[in-house]
Protein backbone atom coordinates (compact mmCIF):
# COMPACT_ATOMS: atom_id res chain seq x y z
CA UNK A 1 0.00 0.00 0.00
CA UNK A 2 1.78 3.23 -0.94
CA UNK A 3 2.64 5.67 1.59
CA UNK A 4 3.90 9.26 1.86
CA UNK A 5 7.66 7.91 -0.02
CA UNK A 6 5.72 5.79 -2.82
CA UNK A 7 2.93 8.42 -3.32
CA UNK A 8 5.88 10.92 -3.83
CA UNK A 9 7.68 8.35 -6.67
CA UNK A 10 4.35 8.39 -8.74
CA UNK A 11 3.67 12.22 -8.43
CA UNK A 12 6.98 12.31 -10.43
CA UNK A 13 5.84 9.62 -12.57
CA UNK A 14 3.83 11.93 -14.17
CA UNK A 15 6.54 15.10 -14.79
CA UNK A 16 6.80 14.54 -18.29
CA UNK A 17 3.54 15.83 -18.95
CA UNK A 18 3.94 19.19 -17.17
CA UNK A 19 3.41 22.21 -20.05
CA UNK A 20 1.69 19.76 -21.97
CA UNK A 21 -2.13 19.95 -22.87
CA UNK A 22 -3.89 17.39 -22.26
CA UNK A 23 -5.36 16.34 -25.88
CA UNK A 24 -7.70 13.66 -25.02
CA UNK A 25 -9.14 12.20 -21.97
CA UNK A 26 -9.91 8.13 -21.91
CA UNK A 27 -11.75 7.10 -18.51
CA UNK A 28 -13.69 4.21 -17.42
CA UNK A 29 -16.71 5.98 -16.19
CA UNK A 30 -18.22 3.07 -14.27
CA UNK A 31 -15.01 2.55 -11.93
CA UNK A 32 -15.37 3.08 -8.14
CA UNK A 33 -12.27 5.07 -8.76
CA UNK A 34 -14.80 8.13 -9.46
CA UNK A 35 -17.13 7.41 -6.59
CA UNK A 36 -16.93 11.10 -5.45
CA UNK A 37 -16.36 12.90 -8.56
CA UNK A 38 -17.85 13.64 -12.04
CA UNK A 39 -16.34 11.81 -14.90
CA UNK A 40 -18.41 14.09 -17.27
CA UNK A 41 -16.76 17.37 -16.10
CA UNK A 42 -13.19 15.93 -16.06
CA UNK A 43 -13.86 15.10 -19.95
CA UNK A 44 -15.51 18.27 -20.51
CA UNK A 45 -12.90 20.57 -18.76
CA UNK A 46 -9.65 18.54 -18.86
CA UNK A 47 -8.85 18.34 -22.61
CA UNK A 48 -6.90 21.46 -23.95
CA UNK A 49 -6.25 22.09 -20.09
CA UNK A 50 -2.10 22.28 -19.38
CA UNK A 51 -0.82 20.29 -16.61
CA UNK A 52 0.70 22.95 -14.41
CA UNK A 53 2.39 21.47 -11.63
CA UNK A 54 1.83 18.62 -8.77
CA UNK A 55 1.94 18.00 -5.01
CA UNK A 56 1.62 15.52 -2.83
CA UNK A 57 0.07 15.57 0.73
CA UNK A 58 0.75 12.21 2.77
CA UNK A 59 -0.79 9.91 0.76
CA UNK A 60 -2.68 12.87 -1.82
CA UNK A 61 -1.97 13.71 -4.75
CA UNK A 62 -2.87 17.00 -6.23
CA UNK A 63 -2.28 17.83 -9.69
CA UNK A 64 -2.98 21.96 -11.04
CA UNK A 65 -3.91 22.29 -14.85
CA UNK A 66 -4.58 25.67 -16.22
CA UNK A 67 -7.98 27.21 -15.93
CA UNK A 68 -7.92 26.67 -12.38
CA UNK A 69 -8.95 22.75 -12.99
CA UNK A 70 -7.79 20.37 -10.52
CA UNK A 71 -7.71 16.44 -10.67
CA UNK A 72 -6.78 14.89 -7.32
CA UNK A 73 -5.66 11.53 -6.17
CA UNK A 74 -5.52 8.99 -3.56
CA UNK A 75 -3.41 5.24 -4.90
CA UNK A 76 -5.88 3.62 -2.18
CA UNK A 77 -3.84 0.00 -1.67
CA UNK A 78 -2.89 -0.77 -5.14
CA UNK A 79 -3.40 2.50 -7.30
CA UNK A 80 0.03 3.51 -9.32
CA UNK A 81 1.17 6.15 -11.91
CA UNK A 82 3.35 5.76 -14.90
CA UNK A 83 3.45 7.53 -18.31
CA UNK A 84 3.32 5.73 -21.47
CA UNK A 85 4.21 6.65 -24.85
CA UNK A 86 2.32 8.72 -26.76
CA UNK A 87 -0.73 6.86 -28.42
CA UNK A 88 -1.33 4.19 -25.69
CA UNK A 89 -4.16 2.57 -25.21
CA UNK A 90 -5.49 2.09 -22.32
CA UNK A 91 -5.67 -1.48 -20.16
CA UNK A 92 -7.98 -2.83 -18.51
CA UNK A 93 -7.50 -1.41 -15.25
CA UNK A 94 -6.49 1.39 -16.42
CA UNK A 95 -9.30 4.14 -15.53
CA UNK A 96 -8.10 7.34 -16.09
CA UNK A 97 -5.50 8.46 -19.17
CA UNK A 98 -4.87 11.79 -20.12
CA UNK A 99 -3.12 11.89 -23.59
CA UNK A 100 -0.49 14.58 -24.32
CA UNK A 101 1.87 15.11 -27.01
CA UNK A 102 5.00 14.15 -24.06
CA UNK A 103 3.03 10.59 -23.63
CA UNK A 104 -0.07 9.24 -21.81
CA UNK A 105 -0.43 9.82 -18.24
CA UNK A 106 -2.07 6.66 -16.62
CA UNK A 107 -3.86 6.11 -13.31
CA UNK A 108 -3.97 2.32 -12.71
CA UNK A 109 -5.40 0.78 -10.18
CA UNK A 110 -6.33 -2.88 -10.22
CA UNK A 111 -8.44 -3.39 -6.66
CA UNK A 112 -10.01 0.52 -7.24
CA UNK A 113 -9.92 0.77 -3.26
CA UNK A 114 -8.21 4.31 -4.42
CA UNK A 115 -9.78 7.53 -5.38
CA UNK A 116 -9.66 10.43 -7.99
CA UNK A 117 -11.20 13.62 -7.67
CA UNK A 118 -11.68 16.95 -9.97
CA UNK A 119 -12.77 20.23 -8.90
CA UNK A 120 -12.93 23.67 -10.70
CA UNK A 121 -11.16 25.88 -8.41
CA UNK A 122 -9.58 29.34 -9.49
CA UNK A 123 -6.85 30.34 -7.65
CA UNK A 124 -6.54 28.44 -4.85
CA UNK A 125 -6.51 24.19 -4.06
CA UNK A 126 -9.94 22.85 -3.28
CA UNK A 127 -11.46 23.04 0.03
CA UNK A 128 -10.45 19.06 0.98
CA UNK A 129 -7.31 19.63 0.07
CA UNK A 130 -7.00 22.87 2.26
CA UNK A 131 -8.36 21.02 5.62
CA UNK A 132 -5.67 18.57 5.64
CA UNK A 133 -4.06 17.99 9.04
CA UNK A 134 -0.08 19.32 8.76
CA UNK A 135 2.38 17.49 6.93
CA UNK A 136 4.48 15.27 9.34
CA UNK A 137 7.77 17.56 7.90
CA UNK A 138 6.24 20.58 7.85
CA UNK A 139 6.30 23.29 10.98
CA UNK A 140 2.96 22.32 11.59
CA UNK A 141 3.73 19.10 13.19
CA UNK A 142 4.66 20.12 16.28
CA UNK A 143 5.35 18.60 19.77
CA UNK A 144 2.26 20.06 21.25
CA UNK A 145 0.13 18.29 18.72
CA UNK A 146 1.66 14.92 19.15
CA UNK A 147 1.32 15.40 23.01
CA UNK A 148 -2.37 16.60 22.45
CA UNK A 149 -3.17 13.75 20.10
CA UNK A 150 -1.37 11.22 22.52
CA UNK A 151 -2.99 12.15 25.75
CA UNK A 152 -6.07 11.96 23.74
CA UNK A 153 -5.90 7.99 22.89
CA UNK A 154 -3.72 6.65 26.16
CA UNK A 155 -5.14 2.92 25.32
CA UNK A 156 -4.65 3.06 21.59
CA UNK A 157 -1.18 0.84 21.09
CA UNK A 158 1.27 2.99 20.01
CA UNK A 159 1.61 1.36 16.12
CA UNK A 160 -2.04 1.91 15.80
CA UNK A 161 -1.50 5.53 16.34
CA UNK A 162 0.97 5.97 13.58
CA UNK A 163 -1.78 4.98 11.02
CA UNK A 164 -3.75 7.53 12.23
CA UNK A 165 -4.08 10.11 8.99
CA UNK A 166 -5.81 13.21 10.78
CA UNK A 167 -2.33 13.63 12.71
CA UNK A 168 0.16 11.50 10.98
CA UNK A 169 -0.41 11.74 7.33
CA UNK A 170 1.49 8.93 4.83
CA UNK A 171 2.73 7.00 7.57
CA UNK A 172 1.55 3.61 6.61
CA UNK A 173 2.24 -0.09 7.61
CA UNK A 174 6.10 -0.41 7.25
CA UNK A 175 6.87 2.95 7.75
CA UNK A 176 4.72 2.68 11.46
CA UNK A 177 7.12 -0.27 12.23
CA UNK A 178 10.23 0.99 11.42
CA UNK A 179 9.46 4.00 13.37
CA UNK A 180 8.50 1.80 16.70
CA UNK A 181 12.00 -0.62 15.51
CA UNK A 182 14.18 2.62 15.77
CA UNK A 183 12.78 3.89 18.82
CA UNK A 184 13.11 0.27 20.51
CA UNK A 185 9.40 0.38 21.37
CA UNK A 186 7.38 -2.76 21.61
CA UNK A 187 4.08 -1.63 18.82
CA UNK A 188 1.36 -2.43 21.47
CA UNK A 189 2.76 0.29 24.19
CA UNK A 190 -0.31 2.28 24.82
CA UNK A 191 0.01 6.16 24.24
CA UNK A 192 -0.60 6.81 27.39
CA UNK A 193 2.57 5.50 28.71
CA UNK A 194 4.50 7.81 26.58
CA UNK A 195 6.36 10.79 29.10
CA UNK A 196 6.78 14.05 27.50
CA UNK A 197 10.48 13.25 26.02
CA UNK A 198 8.91 9.99 24.72
CA UNK A 199 6.43 11.97 22.74
CA UNK A 200 9.29 14.43 21.52
CA UNK A 201 11.01 11.26 20.60
CA UNK A 202 8.16 9.74 18.81
CA UNK A 203 8.07 13.35 16.71
CA UNK A 204 11.39 12.96 15.98
CA UNK A 205 11.58 9.50 15.31
CA UNK A 206 8.47 10.07 12.21
CA UNK A 207 10.30 13.14 10.68
CA UNK A 208 13.38 10.92 10.51
CA UNK A 209 11.79 7.80 8.96
CA UNK A 210 9.77 10.15 6.29
CA UNK A 211 12.57 12.09 5.20
CA UNK A 212 14.76 8.45 4.78
CA UNK A 213 12.05 6.98 2.86
CA UNK A 214 11.58 10.25 0.87
CA UNK A 215 15.30 9.69 -0.01
CA UNK A 216 15.31 6.63 -1.08
CA UNK A 217 11.72 5.63 -2.41
CA UNK A 218 10.36 9.04 -3.06
CA UNK A 219 13.44 9.90 -5.10
CA UNK A 220 13.99 6.83 -7.87
CA UNK A 221 12.28 4.10 -5.87
CA UNK A 222 15.60 2.57 -4.93
CA UNK A 223 16.36 -0.74 -2.63
CA UNK A 224 16.28 0.03 1.11
CA UNK A 225 19.26 -0.35 2.86
CA UNK A 226 19.55 -3.77 4.71
CA UNK A 227 19.82 -1.95 8.12
CA UNK A 228 16.06 -0.74 8.00
CA UNK A 229 13.51 -3.23 9.13
CA UNK A 230 11.69 -2.92 6.09
CA UNK A 231 14.21 -4.93 4.87
CA UNK A 232 13.59 -7.95 6.83
CA UNK A 233 10.14 -7.80 7.73
CA UNK A 234 9.20 -10.36 5.04
CA UNK A 235 12.25 -12.29 4.55
CA UNK A 236 11.84 -16.04 5.62
CA UNK A 237 14.55 -15.85 7.73
CA UNK A 238 13.31 -12.56 9.23
CA UNK A 239 16.08 -11.63 11.65
CA UNK A 240 16.38 -8.27 13.60
CA UNK A 241 19.13 -6.10 11.67
CA UNK A 242 20.12 -4.30 14.48
CA UNK A 243 23.39 -4.78 14.72
CA UNK A 244 24.66 -7.01 17.78
CA UNK A 245 20.98 -8.61 17.77
CA UNK A 246 20.11 -11.01 14.85
CA UNK A 247 16.51 -11.87 17.15
CA UNK A 248 13.84 -13.32 15.04
CA UNK A 249 11.57 -10.75 14.66
CA UNK A 250 7.50 -11.31 15.30
CA UNK A 251 4.85 -11.15 12.67
CA UNK A 252 1.52 -10.81 14.30
CA UNK A 253 -2.12 -9.06 13.59
CA UNK A 254 -2.19 -5.82 15.89
CA UNK A 255 -5.65 -4.33 15.95
CA UNK A 256 -6.02 -5.33 12.33
CA UNK A 257 -2.79 -4.68 10.54
CA UNK A 258 0.07 -7.11 10.18
CA UNK A 259 2.96 -5.62 12.26
CA UNK A 260 6.10 -6.59 12.59
CA UNK A 261 8.96 -5.94 15.65
CA UNK A 262 11.71 -7.79 17.14
CA UNK A 263 10.73 -9.46 20.90
CA UNK A 264 14.69 -8.77 21.91
CA UNK A 265 15.10 -4.79 21.30
CA UNK A 266 11.63 -3.96 21.47
CA UNK A 267 10.26 -4.51 25.30
CA UNK A 268 7.01 -3.51 26.40
CA UNK A 269 6.56 -1.30 29.02
CA UNK A 270 6.56 -1.54 32.92
ZN1 LIG B 1 16.46 -6.77 17.65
Amino acid sequence: MPELAEVEYYRKEWNPGIGHPVRRVDLHPGARLFRETSTDLIRRRLPGSVLEESRTHGKNLLFRFSGGAWLGGHLGMTGELRTEPPGYQPGKHDHLVLHTDAGALVFTDPRMFGRVRFELSPGEPPEWWRQLPPEVLSDGFSAARVTDFLRRHRRTPVKTALLDQTIFPGIGNWMADEICWRLRWHPARPCGSLDAGEAGELRKSVRQVARDALRVIGDGWQEPPDTWLFNHRWDRDHRCPRRGCGALLIRQDLRGRTTCWCPACQMPAE
